[in-house]
């Protein structure tokens, strides 16, 4: 017999097979489309199988996905984990606030505990909002004691991490040839499999010396791909292309962040090489590295992740970026025209588009798109079900991309599967701790308040407003006499 029921309380144990039924399936697998009706079977860690009323093994738990939207897990390819002790400190910040605080006055300060401290809290938002593989940009790590806390923190939650190991105060060419950093590497990452992955990660200045080369040449040795801000206002620009380009080190393993503000031969150079973009719309709409770049990387070909960068700024949900995307391609697009007079009648670009962006476009940036990205029968089972029946914005479900774009957000997270396991499941997490690491950062928060001192907290979290000239209305002198 094929028999299922509703699950209860210790009914998630790892290994018990999983059925969602009845769900609207957006599988991102050009093979298989969005089902109506569908549903997806989760056994021994995979998706074993994705259609209407499948027959299941006996003992299987069923999850009621009616009214919901089912979706492969979403990956963020750039975030600053470590940053979210602080969450929302920078939320008037532009880039060069937040460049004063990390890099020239506050950064020293942040200890392993604080690393610890925010990659936890980081790790639990991203699971709970359905981010189910996220790349923890991590350039705090001043020693490497820093990083074992990073690590510490990334595996004390069950979600699919990707360390990308940096350090803001230090010379990439010369932490990364170090001793310790090969030792934490065996130790730490080799044999982790696909639940911890590591990139370098390091910015390219672009001096003509190209003092980055030893970097680079370290995670060749290492295997591991590099991630970089590139295409940022002010800090990094077409020289760092060139540099890496003509060195041989742009490949499609490399993951090109926000790539905003380059010239056409830049992305010229990137779209040869495969590499990959990480958009982060929000963080380039308030931050100021260019205008976020996809409406012109279409004409390149060039391939699109997407990202939430930090949350001293944003959220870690990827709904948000999503939307943010979607606004600011349509908002140039409509803009160029207008400064030809003319009009776009029809969008070019789609929220299915950006939704594929926000899943499989993460994989494929990270290498992992045979593993996870889609629902697709084989694949490690990491997935999110959009489902909320006492929201009134998630009925009726026309249009389930558009929905899951403009409608659905992080509260309507209903479940959330990670390899299989089921993390969160009707709109709470289970066995994850959030009073430890409100314990730990609310810690880290004292402590950096301590350090910085009422004054320089309260200077750095408000920077000065910039000022506006109002000009001159000559309605307001005509409407001032008419009501004298
Ligand atoms: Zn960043």
């Amino acid at each position: 017999m094929n028999q299922t029921r509703a699950p209860i309380a210790d009914d998630f144990t790892v290994g018990r097979p999983v059925v969602f039924r009845n769900a609207t399936v957006l599988t991102i697998d050009p093979a298989i489309g969005m089902l109506t009706n569908g549903d997806v079977l989760v056994t021994d860690k995979r998706i074993a199988a994705v259609g209407h009323n499948l027959t299941v093994p006996d003992g299987t738990v069923e999850i009621d996905a009616s009214d919901g939207i089912l979706m492969p897990g979403m990956i963020d390819t750039h975030r600053h984990m470590w940053q979210t002790a602080l969450r929302g400190f920078g939320a008037d910040w532009t880039l060069t606030n937040y460049f004063m605080y990390y890099y020239i006055n506050w950064g020293k300060m942040f200890r392993p505990e604080d690393i610890h401290a925010g990659n936890l809290l980081s790790a639990i938002e991203a699971v709970d909002a359905g981010v189910t593989t996220s790349v923890d940009w991590s350039h705090g790590l001043q020693t490497t004691q820093h990083a074992e806390a990073a690590v510490d923190a990334l595996e004390e939650i069950p979600g699919r991490f990707v360390l990308a190991y940096g350090n803001l105060l230090g010379a990439p060419w010369e932490w990364s040839r170090t001793p310790e950093f090969a030792d934490f590497i065996k130790r730490r990452i080799d044999g982790r499999g696909d639940m911890l992955r590591m990139q370098l990660a390091f910015d390219v200045t672009g001096d003509p010396a190209f003092p980055e080369r030893g970097a680079f040449e370290a995670a060749r040795e290492f295997g591991l791909p590099v991630t970089t801000h590139a295409g940022v206002w002010g800090a990094t620009n077409d020289n760092g292309i060139r540099l890496m380009s003509e060195n041989g080190f742009l490949n499609p393993s490399t993951i090109c962040v926000h790539a905003a503000t380059l010239s056409d031969d830049s992305y010229q150079r990137i779209a040869a090489s495969g590499a990959y973009t990480s958009i982060s719309s929000e963080s380039e709409a308030s931050a100021g590295q260019g205008y976020s770049p996809t409406w012109h990387l279409r004409q390149f070909g060039i391939p699109v992740s997407l990202s939430m960068d930090t949350s001293v700024w944003w959220s870690a949900d990827l709904f948000s970026a999503m939307r943010a995307t979607l606004n600011a391609d349509r908002a140039r697009a409509h803009l160029e025209a207008h400064k030809t007079g003319d009009t776009v009648v029809n969008n070019f670009l789609r929220a299915e588009q950006v939704v594929n962006w926000a899943t499989i476009g993460g994989a494929k940036a990270l290498g992992m798109d045979s593993l996870v990205g889609s629902i697709t029968p084989g694949k490690q089972a990491d997935l999110v079900l959009i489902k909320n029946d006492a929201s009134p914005a998630m009925f009726p479900l026309i249009n389930p991309y558009g929905h899951v774009v403009f409608q659905a957000g992080r509260g309507d997270v209903h479940s959330v599967m990670v390899d299989g396991r089921v993390l969160k499941y009707d709109h709470r997490l289970r066995d994850i701790s959030l009073a430890r690491a409100k314990h730990a950062v609310a810690r880290t928060v004292e402590y950096a308040y301590s350090q910085m001192g009422e004054r320089a907290w309260q200077e750095v979290m408000n920077p000065e407003q910039t000022k506006v000239e109002l000009l001159d209305n000559p309605y307001t002198y005509t409407n001032t006499k008419n009501t004298d």
